[in-house]
């Protein structure tokens, strides 16, 4: 049986051959031969990347899942396992995530004829695109779960810290932009154009007050522009403008809410000036929620094996793709300390490997627990 030694080896080979979001051709390879090495059943679904593993038998079955793609990130940690993937990095831990899971198939393997039950496996693709769970739900592999699993490795925390908080636990992360038309003319004739900086102006405004001006003071929500651009000289007029961001919220009303208003403005101020404003939104990851009985078997588990529990009060700013097993079967999401000095998606992200030692355990309990209750 694979031990600890075997789970770091694992993820510093994941780490050295890293690849992008939905051409992780080479890392499904790899997983399967480990997966397969060990005489686990890979099901046979319609997948470009990614996987869905099994072991067990029986009627009833829950999941477990890991994320398996890199970012596009220039590594800047020296190590003996450095990306030799020039310009992509496994800078979100998804390398720890991936070798958990291989820990939790290959040990749950060992026990198979005692599992009453069955534990998919999950290695889903493109997490970092926001929709590579929509992959895997797609095919229906997960349908009729009894539970979903996952975490995030956490560098604030510590190596044998977990956090978790019943309810939504991560924001939803949607995109959206403006691209305003107007007339170019010469900077001394303006009456002779429709000058688009004007509106741009208008616009940066107007989105900032629905955060501060439509909701209460109770809600939260972020509203933030991350680029904006028009013109290209001082003496001309220029004929269009672009703003993009991102909208962060905790439910979907206020999504929707935010996203009315966005496209209410984008007409308003198009009537306004008389230009013409497209608006378009793009929806990315939901929020995850958790379900409240998993989220309390969770907190019990952790600390069974040994974990410092801390309960969060608030959920995180952050988008996670898990929201796309979460908007569909009962899960539960949680943080695990991974106590890096960099955060996620940095190039000196380095996170510490001891959080394998515990991980396993974590979710090999609440899998047995729950094929056992009732
Ligand atoms: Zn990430
Ligand atoms: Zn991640």
């Amino acid at each position: 049986m694979p031990q600890y030694e075997d789970y770091v080896n694992w993820r510093r080979t994941f780490h050295q051959f890293p690849e992008l979001s939905d051409v992780e051709y080479e890392t499904t390879k790899r997983l399967k031969r480990i997966l397969e090495s060990y005489d686990i059943k890979v099901l046979d679904l319609p997948l470009e990347t990614g996987l869905v593993a099994e072991v067990g038998q029986g009627e009833q079955f829950v999941a477990v899942r890991t994320d398996i793609d890199a970012l596009p990130i220039d590594e800047q940690v020296i190590h003996e396992f450095t990306s030799t993937n020039k310009g992509v990095m496994h800078a979100c831990g998804h390398d720890i995530h991936m070798a958990s899971v291989l820990a939790v198939a290959t040990r749950l393997k060992a026990i198979e004829d005692q599992l009453n039950g069955r534990v998919r496996l999950i290695f889903q693709p493109a997490e970092e695109l926001g929709y590579g769970a929509f992959h895997i739900t797609d095919t229906g592999a997960i349908d009729g779960a009894k539970a979903v699993l996952g975490y995030h490795n956490y560098p604030t925390l510590d190596i044998g810290h977990f956090a978790v908080k019943p309810g939504v636990i991560t924001s939803s992360v949607d995109r959206f932009e403006f691209k305003i038309k107007g007339k170019g003319a010469h900077a001394a004739k303006p009456e002779q154009g429709n000058d688009p900086i004007i509106v741009l102006g208008q616009l940066i405004n107007s989105i900032q007050s629905i955060v501060s001006r439509n909701l209460s003071a109770f809600d939260s929500a972020v509203v933030t522009i991350g680029e904006v651009s028009s013109g290209n000289t001082w003496n001309v007029i220029a004929d269009q403008a672009y703003v993009q961001g991102t909208v962060r919220t905790f439910d979907a009303e206020k999504r929707d809410y935010i996203e009315a208003r966005l496209k209410s403005i984008g007409k308003g101020l198009a009537e306004a000036f008389g230009v013409d404003i497209e608006t378009i939104y793009h929806r990315l990851p939901g929020a995850v929620e958790n379900d409240e009985k998993l989220t309390n078997d969770a907190i019990e588990v952790a600390k069974q094996v040994g974990y410092n529990v801390e309960i969060m009060d608030k959920p995180l700013t952050i988008g996670e793709d898990f929201s796309g097993f979460s908007q569909k079967y009962p899960s539960v999401f949680v943080f695990i300390g991974s106590n890096s000095e960099y955060d996620l998606h940095h190039p000196k992200y380095d996170p510490d490997e001891r959080i394998l030692e515990k991980v396993p355990d974590y979710f090999i309990t609440f899998v047995l627990k729950l094929l056992n209750e009732n």
